[in-house]
């Protein structure tokens, strides 16, 4: 099955990378989003973030002009119809989703293989509210999506393996590595980063380590480019936090228990970077750890 029009629903920080990294690889995008706002600014973030790649020679400025042209928005969801694939990138929020989902379907063409971004909701039961959960798959990126190499491409039970296959030849022409998930929580990366983040959290709250000690023995000692306090100030703690419940609730297993000190953090706002505050001051630079 041939793709090239892909519909991309939600227009915010994974959205605009989505239709970024598309759009370079020759995909007509349509980028749809309830937000007039946030597809003027996707759109704005997109332009400006191929401009730094031209000037960094890896994009010729030809490619950035082609490419930012291939890319359309509109705020009807029906006109995702004609698309080949439509991939959903909109807030993390099941009910949102999921009337996403049931409002497209009826437009869209028999082969129309759908998708969704979700770190974190069932693939199975997001495909089970459509017409089509053979043609339903997870395409998960990474964020920030121009830069992440890997694509989780999540099998739901019903997934068959043409619509496997359509989209596994997309992350190919995108230049990707795709990993495939079966689902479950957390799939593959979330299932294995967030708990080492949250045990890094455990070893600070039991207070075996600081915070830089934690950082340094994980850079300089396993070889990871980002401590992963520093790594969770990345993500955003309320993230972090909001995933170990995912993998909790729904593997029933209390190893997968956030740690309280995280918990904390969230209670008190301190989200990372985002906010300024989290396990690191970054109103300071350099930025000096909080406890
Ligand atoms: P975001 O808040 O930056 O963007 C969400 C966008 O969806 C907003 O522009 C919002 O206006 C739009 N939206 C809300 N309801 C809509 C609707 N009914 N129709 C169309 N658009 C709608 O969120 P994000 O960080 O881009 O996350 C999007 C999805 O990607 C989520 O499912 C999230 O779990 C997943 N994801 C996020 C990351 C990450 O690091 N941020 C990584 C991988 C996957």
């Amino acid at each position: 099955m041939e793709i090239q029009k892909v519909g991309v629903v939600g227009a915010g920080q994974m959205g605009n990378g989505i239709a970024h990294v598309l759009a370079l690889a020759g995909y007509d995008v349509l980028l749809n989003d309830v937000s007039q706002e946030a597809l003027d600014a996707a759109i704005q973030t997109i332009d400006s973030n191929m401009e730094r790649q031209a000037t960094r020679g890896k994009i010729t400025s030809d490619q950035h002009k082609e490419a930012l042209g291939r890319i359309k928005t509109d705020l009807r969801l029906p006109s995702l119809g004609a698309s080949d694939l439509v991939i959903e990138a909109a807030t993390e929020r099941e009910t949102v989703k999921t009337a996403i989902f049931e409002d497209l379907v009826p437009h869209l063409q028999p082969h129309t293989i759908l998708t969704s971004n979700t770190s974190s909701i069932s693939i199975t039961r997001l495909a089970s509210r459509t017409d089509r959960p053979e043609k339903f798959m997870g395409f998960h990126f990474m964020n920030p999506v121009p830069v992440m190499q890997l694509v989780e491409l999540i099998r739901g039970i019903a997934t068959d393996e043409e619509a496997y296959k359509a989209c596994l030849t997309v992350v190919d022409n995108l230049n990707k590595t795709a990993a495939s998930a079966e689902d479950f929580p957390g799939f593959i990366v979330n299932r294995i980063l967030m708990p080492m983040i949250n045990e890094a959290v455990y070893t600070l709250y039991e207070g075996v380590g600081s915070v830089s000690s934690i950082d340094s023995s994980l850079r300089l000692g396993a070889n990871h480019p980002m401590g992963p306090l520093e790594l969770a100030d990345f993500i955003g703690l309320d993230t972090c936090l909001a995933i170990m419940n995912v993998l909790h609730d729904g593997l029933a297993d209390t190893k997968y228990r956030p740690c309280p000190l995280l918990t904390k953090y969230v209670e008190a706002g301190w989200l990372g970077r985002k906010t300024q505050r989290g396990f690191y001051d970054y109103r300071q630079d350099p930025p000096v750890p909080t406890r």
